[in-house]
């Protein structure tokens, strides 16, 4: 059974996808923010981690070794780890490298798969955070970088505005209200979620989405 959280806690990527509008059910991060995450079952994942987790450390240690070659001190996953206290929940994460020199800093993520703006957006919530979630870089402004096996993407400071801040605030806001948020239940959803039907009663398979015929076309 479901054991409530003491404070709501909140992991960066359960964000991402919902602030570009690529997942709609906020119930899921409700859900999970509000639950000791030990305490329910959870659907058995079909991702293989291991081969993902052999690309993505081949490709952050190339990143990394190619940033120390150029003579700057680079910060790695676990030593990136930060839980940023709100007045309402535990904002977590582990960006893959932070490094910074003369001032200016960068907080780079890496990425094995296709291109997605969720993936701006988790660099732009590391931006945010880690100048407030660290003693040693308040102060420091952070430009971002995703980098993909064949090209970088740049993500200035800039973007994290006040509309930014504002969209992440309310979501929040949403995500630990005592009132449940939206839930969208959907084949295609629900076929990336692991929350199983004894918590869910609204999840369906990726066999529910309906299929019609048209001579239209
Ligand atoms: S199973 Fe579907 S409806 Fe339920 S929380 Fe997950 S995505 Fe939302």
């Amino acid at each position: 059974m479901a054991v409530q959280r003491d404070m709501p806690y909140i992991w960066i990527t359960w964000l991402t996808k919902l602030l570009v509008g690529e997942y709609s059910c906020e119930w899921a991060a409700w859900f999970r923010a509000n639950h000791e995450g030990g305490s329910y079952d959870k659907v058995p994942s079909t991702f293989d981690a291991t081969e993902w987790k052999l690309k993505h450390t081949e490709l952050l240690t190339s990143v990394r070794s190619n940033m120390e070659a150029d003579g700057r001190t680079v910060f790695t996953e676990s030593q990136n780890s930060f839980k940023l206290k709100g007045s309402t929940a535990i904002l977590a994460g582990k960006p893959d490298l932070i490094t910074v020199s003369d001032g200016v800093g960068t907080v780079l993520d890496v990425k094995t798969g296709e291109p997605s703006p969720s993936h701006h957006v988790q660099v732009m919530l590391y931006m945010y955070s880690i100048p407030k979630a660290f003693q040693q870089y308040r102060g420091v402004v952070f430009d971002g970088k995703v980098v993909y096996q064949d090209h970088e993407d740049y993500v200035p400071n800039s973007a994290v505005d006040d509309t930014f801040i504002g969209n992440l605030s309310n979501l929040i806001q949403r995500l630990v209200s005592t009132s449940p948020a939206r839930r969208v239940p959907s084949g295609v959803e629900c076929g990336f979620c692991n929350i199983t039907a004894a918590d869910c009663s609204e999840r369906m398979e990726e066999t529910d989405v309906d299929t019609g015929d048209t001579q239209d076309f």
